[in-house]
């Protein structure tokens, strides 16, 4: 397991994504200090959960939460394993009906995941552990905070002067997030690539976990879609890219 994981930590390294900005996107991590950062989307993912609560859509039924936080826990051992500085996260995810978004992740270590969507798609444990993986490499990346350094770049630090702002005329406008499409569709890349690489190291089974791609490519030919497709590959596209990763690992930890 040790060699399996110092050889997933030198092909994250290699995808480029915890040292300069892959794909040669523009990027202004410093925008605001990290921790301004994190708070302000950490206060978003308690907003949604509080709403929830209110709301009554708060999902407790006791054994899909049960798996849900039996995998969660294995992708976070997964993540802590690769990159030392989540050695200390604690990940917790969190079922909502009807959230909207098959699965969303925020720094601080919050998922969100759409209980609706676990249930419709009826998710193996091995599929499951790619969706969160996916979402625990957003953060990873530094995903969210890119976004507010995005939008400290388009209105200047006088406009939106904390992250909170920042996050605010994100969520309030919907041209920003038009213009933050490309940027946007090469961090579902990346999540699916790091993704890939925690998954591997979580003990979950790779070959059975592309078969959440399929799930995904007979709702899309459906037209039921989770509305994600300006930013998402096609899932075949996807399954594609993530199976090489598969891969790549497979062959280096090769005896
Ligand atoms: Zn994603």
């Amino acid at each position: 397991m040790k060699t399996c994981i110092a050889v997933v930590f030198l092909l994250v390294t290699n995808l480029g994504w915890s040292q300069a900005p892959p794909n040669g996107r523009q990027q202004n991590l410093s925008a605001y200090p990290e921790s301004e950062a994190s708070a302000a989307w950490h206060a978003l993912a308690a907003s949604y959960v509080r709403q929830a609560l209110k709301e009554h859509t708060l999902d407790d039924e006791p054994v899909l939460n049960a798996r849900v936080d039996a995998v969660m826990a294995a992708v976070g051992a997964a993540a802590a394993a690769i990159d030392p500085r989540f050695s200390a996260s604690y990940w917790r995810a969190i079922l909502i009906a009807d959230f909207g978004r098959g699965a969303s992740a925020f720094p601080g270590g919050t998922l969100i995941v759409d209980a609706k969507f676990v249930r419709a798609l009826e998710f193996t444990d091995d599929e499951l552990a790619f969706v969160l993986s996916h979402e625990v490499a957003h953060v990873i990346a530094g995903h969210a905070i890119e976004k507010l350094s995005f939008m400290a770049g388009q209105l200047g630090k006088d406009k939106a002067p904390t992250a909170r702002t920042a996050l605010l005329e994100f969520l309030t406008r919907d041209s920003y997030a038009a213009m933050f499409r490309p940027t946007a569709r090469l961090q579902e890349r990346e999540a699916d690539a790091i993704g890939a690489a925690i998954l591997f190291a979580s003990g979950y089974d790779p070959q059975r976990a592309l078969k959440l791609f399929e799930k995904l490519e007979v709702v899309e030919t459906r037209g039921e879609g989770l509305g994600d497709e300006d930013t998402h590959d096609a899932a075949s596209v996807r399954r594609t890219a993530v199976a090489e990763v598969f891969a790549e690992l497979r062959q280096r930890v090769a005896p």
